[in-house]
């Protein structure tokens, strides 16, 4: 997920990523780029479900690591193994808060889902330049496995309890655009058809 201009984590503006936010300098990590680049709407990777993790061993270790790399390099708040090319059950979130800072989930469940909901802007590193305001939850109880293989279960509430929902999206195909209003889906056609086109391009080369 990524922080939209309006929000900013602790009232910084935090800009919205670019599509072709590829370094080229010869030796740096293009390459890695290309290796755990993060996909983009439309690619048909993204509505894929992905697979629960068996056994937390080293390839899980290094695939949160490329995560936590390519959500910061981006800016982001939260990642889903799929937006980088890998259909495993595995979320990371970043945000500025002293209670959960850095947080990588293996096989996420959400237990409990509030009544309640409110409506906030939300982004994707997968659509970049694409926000709108989705209605969600506030509360979110969700059961999964630490990276140390500690079973654990938290209770988030507001931006936390957001991430966490629209990341075990990701898990199952579903991205935030899937659960706007139909008038606010509608105002987005411009922003997706430049997305479909510019994706058409990077796949026709
Ligand atoms: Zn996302």
């Amino acid at each position: 997920m990524e922080m939209s201009r309006r929000q900013g984590a602790q009232g910084v503006a935090v800009p919205v990523s670019l599509i072709f936010n590829i370094d080229y300098t010869p030796g740096n990590h293009y390459l890695y780029c290309m290796e755990r680049r993060i996909r983009h709407y439309p690619d048909p990777f993204l509505r894929q479900q992905s697979e629960e993790v068996s056994e937390v061993d080293g390839s899980i270790q290094d695939l949160i690591q490329d995560m936590f790399s390519a959500m910061e390099e981006e800016r982001g708040i939260g990642l889903a193994a799929p937006q980088i090319g890998v259909a495993k059950r595995v979320v990371v979130v970043s945000i500025e808060d002293k209670n959960f800072s850095r947080l990588a989930l293996i096989n996420p469940v959400i237990v409990h889902l509030s009544t309640e909901t409110d409506v906030r802007e939300e982004g994707c590193l997968s659509l970049p330049g694409v926000n709108a305001d989705v209605e969600r939850p506030v509360e979110a109880v969700v059961r999964g496995t630490t990276r140390n293989g500690r079973l654990v279960e938290i209770s988030a509430r507001g931006l936390r309890a957001r991430i966490l929902q629209h990341e075990i999206d990701h898990l199952d195909g579903v991205l935030f655009i899937d659960r706007l209003t139909t008038k606010e889906r509608k105002s987005l056609e411009g922003e997706l058809v430049d997305l479909e086109r510019q994706y058409a391009l990077l796949t026709s080369s």
